[in-house]
């Protein structure tokens, strides 16, 4: 088979989701869901789907989804683009502002999508290492000639934030520069842009249903940006897939989005329980700078990443692990539903003696 892959997909080294085992029930803990269901409105909107109606295509920008984001974000509709998840939205970035004539710049431990579309679309890729704290180095990355960057905040797999005063700072430092910024957790840490998305001409907030709003399952994400942006988008969209969000999942995600007070408890929920995991895990011993995300980035304690990763994953309870230099001596772990998070803890403390 490998005879017939053209050049660029043959050139090319994926990326690699976590694993869904299915040998055993596992406690879940690796690959940041939320533990917690989607709102009642969006189960509700699924069941009363008019499913006799799929006869018809969707809306091609899926109008109502954006018009109930537009509410929720405090901003305009055409500020507003819909796709088939943010991994679809990163791509189509690539595809809309990056090309072989200026590099895109991202931190050099970041989520590793990013690295895979700049070499999916040849676009020449500089990265920046982390300072002291596991943080992004703006000044840093200011000062990288650059076309644009790409800056998940919180950072993945780190969890770590940039608040939102800093960002603007470096927002207002690079106006020729396209700054992509990667809002998977935000509802974790509260220090979104989104509402000021429009405001600058070099913004793009990027944002999923699949954390925040328990939707994984049904793949949709939006973007944030001026007009322009949007238009950029719109127009590789549509030399792609001129529906890329389907009728069932615009109605769920819409009813989704209108349910701001579910989203805002489960978070709460969520981050309760991850600053409580933290600080059981640094008595345990573990580095784990502070998150603003829905998992923590464990490692450096008595046991090294990879065996923890390992015995955890014996004992039902899985976690993420890579093996790079960088990455080895850490896992990320998933803050899950409190039953998880003992299950975790106490058998952490079983591998530890
Ligand atoms: C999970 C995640 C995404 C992908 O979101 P989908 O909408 O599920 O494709 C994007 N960026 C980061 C940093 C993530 O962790």
């Amino acid at each position: 088979m490998k005879h017939f892959l053209g050049e660029r997909a043959a050139g090319i080294a994926p990326y690699v989701a976590g694993e869904q085992p299915a040998d055993r029930r596992y406690v879940k803990l690796n690959t940041n869901e939320n533990p917690y269901p989607p709102s009642p409105e969006a189960v509700k909107a699924l069941r009363g789907f008019a499913a006799e109606t799929l006869n018809r295509y969707p809306q091609p920008c899926s109008d109502r989804l954006r018009e109930a984001i537009a509410r929720a974000e405090g901003v305009a509709p055409e500020n507003v683009f819909c796709s088939n998840g943010s991994d679809e939205t990163l791509f189509l970035c690539f595809a809309a502002f990056f090309d072989r004539t200026a590099p895109v710049c991202f931190a050099e431990l970041t989520y590793s999508f990013y690295a895979v579309y700049a070499a999916f679309f040849g676009v020449e890729s500089v990265t920046v290492p982390l300072c002291e704290g596991y943080r992004i180095d703006l000044d840093a990355m200011r000062n990288t000639p650059c076309k644009g960057y790409f800056i998940a905040n919180p950072n993945a797999p780190t969890g770590v934030g940039i608040p939102r005063a800093a960002f603007e700072q470096f927002l207002k430092a690079v106006p020729d520069r396209l700054v992509i910024a990667d809002e998977a957790y935000m509802d974790f840490y509260g220090e979104s842009l989104a509402s000021v998305a429009a405001k600058y001409d070099n913004l793009l907030v990027v944002k999923t249903f699949s954390k925040s709003y328990s939707l994984a399952g049904i793949r949709c994400g939006y973007a944030l940006g001026s007009s322009a942006l949007i238009e950029g988008l719109n127009r590789v969209k549509d030399c792609m897939n001129s529906y890329p969000v389907d009728s069932v999942c615009a109605a769920v995600c819409a009813a989704a989005i209108a349910d701001g007070a579910y989203r805002e408890k489960t978070a709460r929920q969520v981050c309760g329980e991850r600053d409580r995991v933290r600080a059981e895990l640094l008595k345990l011993g573990f580095t784990v700078p502070e998150s603003g995300a829905n998992f923590l980035f464990a490692g450096k304690g008595k046991i090294a990443g990879g065996a923890l990763y390992a015995r955890l994953k014996e004992n039902g309870v899985l976690v993420r692990h890579w093996d790079t230099p960088a990455l080895c001596d850490f896992c990320r772990i998933t803050v899950g539903t409190p039953t998880e998070n003992d299950f975790l803890l106490k058998t952490i403390k079983t591998i530890l003696g």
